[in-house]
């Protein structure tokens, strides 16, 4: 079991705990009860119930024909993008509200960038009658406001953040202020990053997606491994569920795609696989891009969703150990290959997804090679974004 973490949260160097004392209890009340939890048939009857009537699941498992014919290969899409709030997300804050619910907690707290986190985190707190506090960089508030207007109207209070460059990283800090404050209340963290046991608690959540693809596959080609798997990562939560069922299974190529913004090397970029160094962000030890000084370089990706400095640590460990391929894209690749998709398929990717999509044409692909994208979204979120492009 190479793939998972150590009882402290490592996976070979990178991952643990760090995070300041004040926040020890609340951490570790977490990490004593998370398994129990999660394996207990009262937390899985509920789980698996609101995943089946409430989220929609199982996605489908689409076999895209025309895809497969233009790249020479054999393109499965699983279809997250079919998910009650539109993506993966929501598998992850299904599960993160029923175990703050079997902890005893009564308040919710997180951080959102592009907003696709607080609103699917505002969805279960409605559902479950929790009261919901979504920290928010202040610049992302401009930019997002479909996403805020969308969470204001589920009941959640957006609390801007005004500190630093008004974005995600200083929302963060925002939640964790509020949480050493308020150790009553239970922080539900979006992606497999943050302190253990978030990485492994959210690989957990979202692995319900490989598990599907297991037995779909089964049932589809008769063979329950696919050649290929292609994520795209900005944390690397959707990357983490569609990897997880098949990490120890070495015969499954892995491969990670990161957004490479205006090109790799150009300054604007979210590349952190290829930037990265080691160092610690959000309480965890893991590559991320930061300047000589150790601060945080503001990363940039035309998809909020991908424009994280850092990756979660398992990911960290599988680009170290070479078990997972990374790969990137930039704007542009994302945007073309989210116009081809709606042509050829009829499915509007999100912009995230995209960049899954968009590797297709870097990678050597053979007729009866079975490749299994994550479509992570929809594209409703990124209209706005493709009509303008669309018309230059
Ligand atoms: C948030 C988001 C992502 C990126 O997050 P991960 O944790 O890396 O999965 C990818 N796709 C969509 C549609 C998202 O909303």
């Amino acid at each position: 079991m190479k793939f998972q973490p150590t009882k402290e949260g490592y996976y070979g160097q990178f991952g643990g705990a760090f995070i300041p004392e004040l926040l020890y209890p609340n951490v570790k009340e977490l990490e004593d009860n998370y398994l129990d939890i999660l394996e207990s048939e009262a937390f899985q009857k509920e789980y698996k119930d609101l995943l089946q009537h409430y989220v929609g699941r199982p996605s489908p498992l689409y076999l895209a024909k025309r895809l497969s014919e233009k790249y020479g290969a054999t393109i499965y899409l699983k279809r997250e993008d079919l998910n009650h709030t539109g993506a993966h997300k929501v598998n992850n804050t299904i599960g993160q509200i029923l175990v703050a619910k079997h902890l005893g907690k009564t308040k919710i707290i997180a951080e959102t960038g592009a907003g696709q986190h607080g609103v699917a985190t505002a969805t279960v707190c409605a559902l479950m009658d929790l009261e919901c506090v979504v920290f928010m960089g202040e610049t992302d508030i401009k930019r997002q406001a479909p996403n805020v207007a969308r969470m204001k109207m589920l009941g959640a209070k957006v609390v801007p953040a005004t500190s630093g460059s008004k974005t995600l990283k200083d929302a963060t800090n925002e939640a964790i202020r509020y949480w050493i404050q308020n150790p009553e209340t239970y922080y539900l963290i979006g992606s497999v990053v943050g302190p253990h046991p978030y990485p492994d608690m959210v690989a957990r959540l979202q692995a319900v997606i490989s598990e599907e693809m297991k037995a779909q596959l089964k049932m589809q080609t008769g063979k329950e491994n696919p050649d290929t798997i292609v994520a795209c990562v900005g944390g690397g939560s959707n990357a983490a569920g569609a990897f997880y069922h098949y990490l120890e299974d070495e015969d499954v190529e892995l491969i990670a795609v990161e957004a490479a913004g205006l090109g790799v090397n150009s300054g604007e970029s979210a590349a952190t696989s290829q930037l990265g160094e080691v160092g610690v962000i959000h309480g965890s030890k893991t590559i991320l891009m930061q300047d000589e000084y150790g601060q945080i370089v503001e990363p940039y990706s035309i998809s909020a969703g991908l424009d994280y400095p850092g990756v979660g640590p398992l990911h960290a460990y599988l680009h170290e150990t070479k078990r997972a391929k990374f790969m990137n894209a930039t704007d542009k690749e994302a945007l073309n290959a989210a116009y081809e998709l709606t042509k050829i398929e009829g499915i509007i990717p999100a912009l995230e997804s995209a960049h899954a999509l968009a590797v297709l044409p870097k990678m050597d692909l053979k007729k009866d090679q079975v490749v299994v994208i994550n479509l992570s979204g929809r594209g409703d979120k990124d209209l706005e974004t493709y009509i303008n492009h669309l018309e230059e």
